[in-house]
Protein backbone atom coordinates (compact mmCIF):
# COMPACT_ATOMS: atom_id res chain seq x y z
CA UNK A 1 0.00 0.00 0.00
CA UNK A 2 1.37 3.75 -0.45
CA UNK A 3 0.32 6.19 2.48
CA UNK A 4 0.98 9.71 2.52
CA UNK A 5 2.81 10.04 6.44
CA UNK A 6 3.42 13.78 8.11
CA UNK A 7 6.84 14.21 7.51
CA UNK A 8 7.52 17.28 9.84
CA UNK A 9 5.06 19.97 11.66
CA UNK A 10 4.25 23.00 9.39
CA UNK A 11 5.62 26.53 10.93
CA UNK A 12 3.15 29.09 9.63
CA UNK A 13 1.93 27.49 6.09
CA UNK A 14 2.44 24.41 5.45
CA UNK A 15 4.58 23.04 2.17
CA UNK A 16 5.20 20.04 0.24
CA UNK A 17 8.30 19.16 2.50
CA UNK A 18 5.76 18.61 5.81
CA UNK A 19 4.25 15.13 3.56
CA UNK A 20 6.30 12.30 2.77
CA UNK A 21 5.06 9.45 0.47
CA UNK A 22 5.57 5.39 1.98
CA UNK A 23 5.08 2.00 0.67
CA UNK A 24 3.81 -0.19 3.30
CA UNK A 25 2.97 -3.75 3.72
CA UNK A 26 -0.04 -3.93 5.17
CA UNK A 27 -1.46 -6.57 7.62
CA UNK A 28 -3.73 -9.41 7.29
CA UNK A 29 -7.31 -8.61 8.25
CA UNK A 30 -8.30 -9.88 10.72
CA UNK A 31 -11.64 -11.05 12.34
CA UNK A 32 -14.01 -8.69 12.06
CA UNK A 33 -11.91 -6.51 10.02
CA UNK A 34 -11.73 -5.33 6.22
CA UNK A 35 -9.46 -4.91 3.40
CA UNK A 36 -10.40 -1.51 1.54
CA UNK A 37 -9.15 0.34 -1.62
CA UNK A 38 -9.75 3.69 -1.32
CA UNK A 39 -11.22 5.22 -4.53
CA UNK A 40 -11.74 9.22 -3.06
CA UNK A 41 -10.50 10.94 -0.38
CA UNK A 42 -11.26 14.53 1.33
CA UNK A 43 -8.52 17.18 2.04
CA UNK A 44 -10.03 19.65 4.69
CA UNK A 45 -8.73 22.42 6.63
CA UNK A 46 -9.71 21.15 9.66
CA UNK A 47 -6.68 18.97 9.09
CA UNK A 48 -4.02 22.04 9.16
CA UNK A 49 -4.93 22.04 12.64
CA UNK A 50 -4.22 18.04 13.26
CA UNK A 51 -0.71 19.00 11.73
CA UNK A 52 0.49 21.23 14.23
CA UNK A 53 1.03 19.93 18.12
CA UNK A 54 -1.27 21.92 19.97
CA UNK A 55 -4.19 21.61 22.36
CA UNK A 56 -7.77 21.07 20.06
CA UNK A 57 -10.81 18.67 19.64
CA UNK A 58 -9.14 16.25 17.64
CA UNK A 59 -5.90 14.49 18.46
CA UNK A 60 -2.92 15.67 16.18
CA UNK A 61 -1.73 13.77 13.22
CA UNK A 62 2.15 12.22 14.60
CA UNK A 63 5.20 13.02 12.70
CA UNK A 64 6.31 9.55 10.78
CA UNK A 65 2.67 8.29 10.73
CA UNK A 66 0.09 8.17 8.32
CA UNK A 67 -2.34 10.80 8.20
CA UNK A 68 -6.23 10.51 8.20
CA UNK A 69 -9.33 11.42 7.14
CA UNK A 70 -12.55 10.82 5.24
CA UNK A 71 -12.43 8.15 2.45
CA UNK A 72 -14.59 5.81 0.73
CA UNK A 73 -13.27 3.01 -1.13
CA UNK A 74 -14.59 -0.54 -2.47
CA UNK A 75 -14.13 -3.66 0.04
CA UNK A 76 -11.55 -6.41 -0.90
CA UNK A 77 -11.50 -8.60 1.56
CA UNK A 78 -14.12 -8.90 4.81
CA UNK A 79 -13.46 -11.16 7.94
CA UNK A 80 -17.39 -9.62 8.73
CA UNK A 81 -21.19 -10.17 7.90
CA UNK A 82 -21.57 -6.53 7.73
CA UNK A 83 -19.37 -6.31 4.18
CA UNK A 84 -19.32 -8.31 1.23
CA UNK A 85 -16.07 -7.68 -1.53
CA UNK A 86 -17.56 -4.97 -3.72
CA UNK A 87 -19.59 -3.00 -1.24
CA UNK A 88 -18.49 0.57 -1.29
CA UNK A 89 -17.83 2.44 2.23
CA UNK A 90 -17.04 5.25 3.74
CA UNK A 91 -14.90 5.44 6.65
CA UNK A 92 -12.19 7.38 8.28
CA UNK A 93 -8.63 6.08 7.02
CA UNK A 94 -7.56 8.20 4.33
CA UNK A 95 -4.21 9.41 2.92
CA UNK A 96 -3.59 5.96 1.60
CA UNK A 97 -4.13 3.80 -1.41
CA UNK A 98 -5.47 0.72 1.42
CA UNK A 99 -6.27 0.43 4.63
CA UNK A 100 -7.20 -2.19 7.30
CA UNK A 101 -10.20 -1.69 9.60
CA UNK A 102 -12.63 -2.79 11.90
CA UNK A 103 -15.76 -3.66 10.24
CA UNK A 104 -17.54 -1.65 12.79
CA UNK A 105 -15.58 1.86 11.60
CA UNK A 106 -16.99 2.30 8.12
CA UNK A 107 -20.56 2.63 6.96
CA UNK A 108 -22.14 1.46 3.87
CA UNK A 109 -22.94 3.30 0.70
CA UNK A 110 -25.71 3.03 -2.27
CA UNK A 111 -23.24 3.84 -5.26
CA UNK A 112 -27.08 4.26 -6.83
CA UNK A 113 -28.56 7.23 -5.53
CA UNK A 114 -25.91 9.73 -5.35
CA UNK A 115 -22.63 10.19 -6.97
CA UNK A 116 -20.34 8.96 -4.50
CA UNK A 117 -18.52 12.05 -4.16
CA UNK A 118 -21.25 13.63 -2.68
CA UNK A 119 -20.74 11.42 0.47
CA UNK A 120 -17.70 13.47 1.03
CA UNK A 121 -19.22 16.93 0.44
CA UNK A 122 -22.86 18.14 -0.38
CA UNK A 123 -24.61 15.35 1.23
CA UNK A 124 -21.42 14.51 4.06
CA UNK A 125 -20.11 16.01 6.59
CA UNK A 126 -19.62 19.67 5.17
CA UNK A 127 -23.06 19.34 4.19
CA UNK A 128 -24.28 18.80 7.25
CA UNK A 129 -22.18 21.34 8.89
CA UNK A 130 -23.75 23.62 7.00
CA UNK A 131 -27.45 22.44 7.56
CA UNK A 132 -26.93 22.14 11.59
CA UNK A 133 -24.57 25.56 11.97
CA UNK A 134 -27.34 27.40 9.74
CA UNK A 135 -30.84 26.29 10.96
CA UNK A 136 -29.56 25.20 14.84
CA UNK A 137 -26.76 26.91 15.70
CA UNK A 138 -27.56 30.13 14.22
CA UNK A 139 -31.30 29.68 14.51
CA UNK A 140 -31.99 30.83 10.95
CA UNK A 141 -35.65 31.91 10.27
CA UNK A 142 -37.04 32.99 6.58
CA UNK A 143 -36.64 36.79 6.40
CA UNK A 144 -33.15 36.90 7.74
CA UNK A 145 -30.44 38.46 5.89
CA UNK A 146 -27.66 36.00 5.75
CA UNK A 147 -24.07 36.76 5.09
CA UNK A 148 -21.71 33.39 4.70
CA UNK A 149 -17.92 34.08 4.55
CA UNK A 150 -15.94 31.04 2.10
CA UNK A 151 -19.03 31.37 0.37
CA UNK A 152 -17.83 29.05 -2.92
CA UNK A 153 -16.62 26.51 -0.58
CA UNK A 154 -17.86 22.97 0.50
CA UNK A 155 -19.59 24.47 3.76
CA UNK A 156 -20.02 27.69 2.36
CA UNK A 157 -21.91 27.32 -0.66
CA UNK A 158 -24.56 24.68 0.90
CA UNK A 159 -25.07 27.46 3.49
CA UNK A 160 -26.01 30.30 1.38
CA UNK A 161 -28.30 28.40 -1.19
CA UNK A 162 -30.10 26.46 2.08
CA UNK A 163 -30.80 30.10 3.32
CA UNK A 164 -31.84 31.31 -0.28
CA UNK A 165 -34.14 28.30 -0.46
CA UNK A 166 -35.32 28.42 2.81
CA UNK A 167 -36.87 32.03 2.63
CA UNK A 168 -34.03 34.66 2.99
CA UNK A 169 -35.08 37.77 2.49
CA UNK A 170 -31.03 38.91 1.14
CA UNK A 171 -28.48 36.49 1.06
CA UNK A 172 -24.47 37.63 0.62
CA UNK A 173 -21.59 35.88 0.52
CA UNK A 174 -17.85 36.63 0.41
CA UNK A 175 -14.94 34.64 -1.57
CA UNK A 176 -11.37 35.09 -3.00
CA UNK A 177 -11.49 35.85 -6.72
CA UNK A 178 -13.62 37.03 -9.39
CA UNK A 179 -14.49 34.36 -10.66
CA UNK A 180 -15.91 33.05 -7.39
CA UNK A 181 -18.06 36.25 -6.86
CA UNK A 182 -18.79 35.56 -10.46
CA UNK A 183 -20.22 31.79 -9.49
CA UNK A 184 -21.98 32.67 -6.58
CA UNK A 185 -24.15 35.13 -8.27
CA UNK A 186 -25.12 33.32 -11.58
CA UNK A 187 -25.01 29.95 -10.34
CA UNK A 188 -25.61 29.78 -6.65
CA UNK A 189 -28.71 32.64 -6.55
CA UNK A 190 -26.36 34.92 -3.75
CA UNK A 191 -28.01 38.19 -4.35
CA UNK A 192 -24.95 40.16 -3.57
CA UNK A 193 -21.17 38.98 -3.35
CA UNK A 194 -17.77 40.01 -3.00
CA UNK A 195 -14.39 39.62 -3.47
CA UNK A 196 -12.77 40.13 0.13
CA UNK A 197 -9.20 41.08 -1.58
CA UNK A 198 -10.36 44.24 -3.06
CA UNK A 199 -10.91 46.20 -0.13
CA UNK A 200 -11.71 46.11 3.61
CA UNK A 201 -14.25 43.47 4.08
CA UNK A 202 -16.50 46.42 6.47
CA UNK A 203 -17.00 48.20 3.88
CA UNK A 204 -18.09 45.79 1.20
CA UNK A 205 -20.01 44.30 3.39
CA UNK A 206 -21.97 47.72 4.63
CA UNK A 207 -22.52 48.09 0.51
CA UNK A 208 -24.15 44.48 0.34
CA UNK A 209 -25.85 44.45 3.24
CA UNK A 210 -27.40 48.51 3.57
CA UNK A 211 -30.19 47.34 6.08
CA UNK A 212 -27.51 44.92 8.23
CA UNK A 213 -27.52 41.03 8.88
CA UNK A 214 -29.64 38.82 11.20
CA UNK A 215 -27.39 35.96 10.44
CA UNK A 216 -23.58 35.31 10.10
CA UNK A 217 -22.17 32.06 9.29
CA UNK A 218 -18.09 32.67 9.80
CA UNK A 219 -15.65 29.95 8.16
CA UNK A 220 -12.79 32.33 7.93
CA UNK A 221 -12.61 34.61 11.18
CA UNK A 222 -10.11 37.32 11.51
CA UNK A 223 -11.13 40.20 9.71
CA UNK A 224 -14.27 39.09 8.27
CA UNK A 225 -15.80 38.05 12.07
CA UNK A 226 -15.43 41.53 13.05
CA UNK A 227 -17.19 43.37 9.48
CA UNK A 228 -19.78 40.73 10.68
CA UNK A 229 -20.23 42.14 14.29
CA UNK A 230 -19.80 45.87 13.17
CA UNK A 231 -22.96 45.06 10.30
CA UNK A 232 -25.37 43.37 13.06
CA UNK A 233 -28.62 43.88 13.33
CA UNK A 234 -30.19 43.67 16.59
CA UNK A 235 -30.23 39.70 18.09
CA UNK A 236 -28.26 38.83 15.32
CA UNK A 237 -26.78 35.34 15.25
CA UNK A 238 -22.85 34.33 14.49
CA UNK A 239 -22.11 30.69 14.12
CA UNK A 240 -18.39 30.28 14.10
CA UNK A 241 -17.57 27.18 12.17
CA UNK A 242 -14.17 27.97 11.49
CA UNK A 243 -11.36 30.69 11.02
CA UNK A 244 -9.25 29.43 8.31
CA UNK A 245 -8.00 32.87 7.88
CA UNK A 246 -5.85 31.87 10.70
CA UNK A 247 -5.20 28.42 10.93
CA UNK A 248 -2.02 29.38 9.59
CA UNK A 249 -1.13 31.59 11.99
CA UNK A 250 2.26 31.91 14.03
CA UNK A 251 1.13 34.79 16.28
CA UNK A 252 -1.71 35.31 18.65
CA UNK A 253 -4.33 36.84 15.39
CA UNK A 254 -5.89 40.17 16.87
CA UNK A 255 -9.44 39.94 18.71
CA UNK A 256 -12.41 41.66 17.15
CA UNK A 257 -11.92 45.22 17.75
CA UNK A 258 -15.81 46.06 18.58
CA UNK A 259 -17.07 43.39 20.84
CA UNK A 260 -19.39 46.37 22.50
CA UNK A 261 -21.40 45.81 19.34
CA UNK A 262 -21.97 42.33 20.68
CA UNK A 263 -23.17 43.75 23.79
CA UNK A 264 -25.65 46.65 22.25
CA UNK A 265 -26.89 44.79 19.73
CA UNK A 266 -27.36 41.60 22.46
CA UNK A 267 -25.78 39.15 19.30
CA UNK A 268 -25.08 35.95 20.21
CA UNK A 269 -22.08 34.27 18.97
CA UNK A 270 -22.23 30.42 18.88
CA UNK A 271 -19.27 28.03 18.22
CA UNK A 272 -19.98 24.55 17.03
CA UNK A 273 -18.11 21.30 15.80
CA UNK A 274 -20.55 18.66 13.12
CA UNK A 275 -19.85 15.77 14.95
CA UNK A 276 -21.97 16.94 18.07
CA UNK A 277 -24.71 17.64 15.63
CA UNK A 278 -25.36 13.78 13.75
CA UNK A 279 -28.84 13.65 15.26
CA UNK A 280 -29.78 15.75 12.63
CA UNK A 281 -28.19 13.61 10.01
CA UNK A 282 -31.27 11.84 8.75
CA UNK A 283 -33.32 14.89 8.48
CA UNK A 284 -30.51 16.49 6.69
CA UNK A 285 -29.97 13.40 4.20
CA UNK A 286 -33.95 13.43 3.63
CA UNK A 287 -34.86 17.23 2.94
CA UNK A 288 -31.19 18.10 1.13
CA UNK A 289 -30.63 14.48 -0.91
CA UNK A 290 -33.80 15.31 -3.18
CA UNK A 291 -32.82 19.20 -3.58
CA UNK A 292 -29.54 18.14 -4.89
CA UNK A 293 -31.39 15.42 -7.32
CA UNK A 294 -33.41 18.18 -8.74
CA UNK A 295 -30.93 20.66 -9.01
CA UNK A 296 -32.26 23.08 -7.22
CA UNK A 297 -28.99 23.35 -4.50
CA UNK A 298 -26.29 22.79 -6.64
CA UNK A 299 -22.73 21.56 -6.08
CA UNK A 300 -19.42 21.75 -7.20
CA UNK A 301 -16.34 19.62 -6.95
CA UNK A 302 -12.38 20.41 -7.60
CA UNK A 303 -11.34 16.82 -7.89
CA UNK A 304 -7.30 16.11 -8.03
CA UNK A 305 -6.38 12.53 -9.22
CA UNK A 306 -3.90 10.55 -7.82
CA UNK A 307 -2.79 10.06 -4.10
CA UNK A 308 0.89 11.11 -4.50
CA UNK A 309 -1.09 14.86 -5.76
CA UNK A 310 -3.24 14.50 -1.95
CA UNK A 311 -0.25 17.00 -0.38
CA UNK A 312 -0.53 19.22 -3.38
CA UNK A 313 -4.46 19.53 -3.15
CA UNK A 314 -4.57 20.14 0.41
CA UNK A 315 -2.19 23.35 -0.15
CA UNK A 316 -4.28 23.99 -2.77
CA UNK A 317 -7.23 24.24 -0.52
CA UNK A 318 -5.79 26.12 1.55
CA UNK A 319 -4.86 28.44 -0.60
CA UNK A 320 -8.04 28.66 -2.19
CA UNK A 321 -7.83 27.17 -5.89
CA UNK A 322 -10.53 25.04 -5.12
CA UNK A 323 -14.62 25.82 -5.65
CA UNK A 324 -16.50 23.64 -3.93
CA UNK A 325 -15.62 20.64 -1.85
CA UNK A 326 -11.89 19.55 -3.27
CA UNK A 327 -11.13 15.89 -3.12
CA UNK A 328 -8.24 13.44 -4.32
CA UNK A 329 -9.52 10.86 -6.94
CA UNK A 330 -7.28 7.72 -6.58
P1 LIG B 1 -13.66 25.21 1.66
O1 LIG B 1 -14.17 24.35 0.57
O2 LIG B 1 -14.40 26.44 2.00
O3 LIG B 1 -12.15 25.52 1.34
C1 LIG B 1 -11.42 26.42 2.10
C2 LIG B 1 -11.55 27.84 1.51
O4 LIG B 1 -11.11 28.78 2.47
C3 LIG B 1 -10.66 28.10 0.33
O5 LIG B 1 -11.23 27.66 -0.87
C4 LIG B 1 -10.47 29.61 0.37
O6 LIG B 1 -11.44 30.21 -0.48
C5 LIG B 1 -10.82 29.98 1.82
N1 LIG B 1 -9.71 30.66 2.47
C6 LIG B 1 -8.43 30.24 2.62
N2 LIG B 1 -7.72 31.16 3.28
C7 LIG B 1 -8.54 32.20 3.53
C8 LIG B 1 -8.39 33.47 4.18
N3 LIG B 1 -7.21 33.86 4.70
N4 LIG B 1 -9.46 34.28 4.25
C9 LIG B 1 -10.64 33.92 3.73
N5 LIG B 1 -10.85 32.72 3.12
C10 LIG B 1 -9.81 31.89 3.02
O7 LIG B 1 -13.51 24.34 2.99
P2 LIG B 1 -14.70 23.71 3.84
O8 LIG B 1 -15.99 24.12 3.25
O9 LIG B 1 -14.41 22.30 4.03
O10 LIG B 1 -14.53 24.44 5.24
C11 LIG B 1 -14.92 25.79 5.41
C12 LIG B 1 -14.71 26.18 6.87
O11 LIG B 1 -15.55 25.39 7.69
C13 LIG B 1 -13.30 25.98 7.38
O12 LIG B 1 -12.97 27.05 8.25
C14 LIG B 1 -13.39 24.69 8.15
O13 LIG B 1 -12.42 24.59 9.15
C15 LIG B 1 -14.79 24.80 8.71
N6 LIG B 1 -15.42 23.54 9.07
C16 LIG B 1 -15.90 23.41 10.34
C17 LIG B 1 -16.57 22.31 10.75
C18 LIG B 1 -17.14 22.26 12.13
O14 LIG B 1 -17.58 21.20 12.57
N7 LIG B 1 -17.16 23.36 12.85
C19 LIG B 1 -16.76 21.16 9.84
C20 LIG B 1 -16.27 21.40 8.49
C21 LIG B 1 -15.62 22.56 8.14
P3 LIG B 1 -11.27 31.72 -1.05
O15 LIG B 1 -10.78 31.57 -2.47
O16 LIG B 1 -12.63 32.26 -0.96
O17 LIG B 1 -10.27 32.42 -0.19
Amino acid sequence: ATEIHLASRPHGVPTLANFSTVDTELPDPGPGEMLVRNLVMSVDPYMRGRMSDRKSYTAPYEVGKVMDGGAIGEVLVANTERFKPGDVVLHSRGWRSHAVLPAAQAAKLDPDAAPLTTYLGVLGMPGLTAYAGLLRIAEFRPGDVVFVSGAAGAVGSVVGQLARLKGAKRVIGSAGSAAKVRHLLDNLGFDAAFNYKDGPVAEQLAAAAPDGIDVYFDNVGGEHLEAAIGAANLHGRIAICGLISQYSATEPPPGPRNMFQVLAQRLTIRGFLVGDHSDLREQFVAEVAPLVKSGKLRYEETIVEGLANAPQAFLDLLAGRNTGKMLVRL
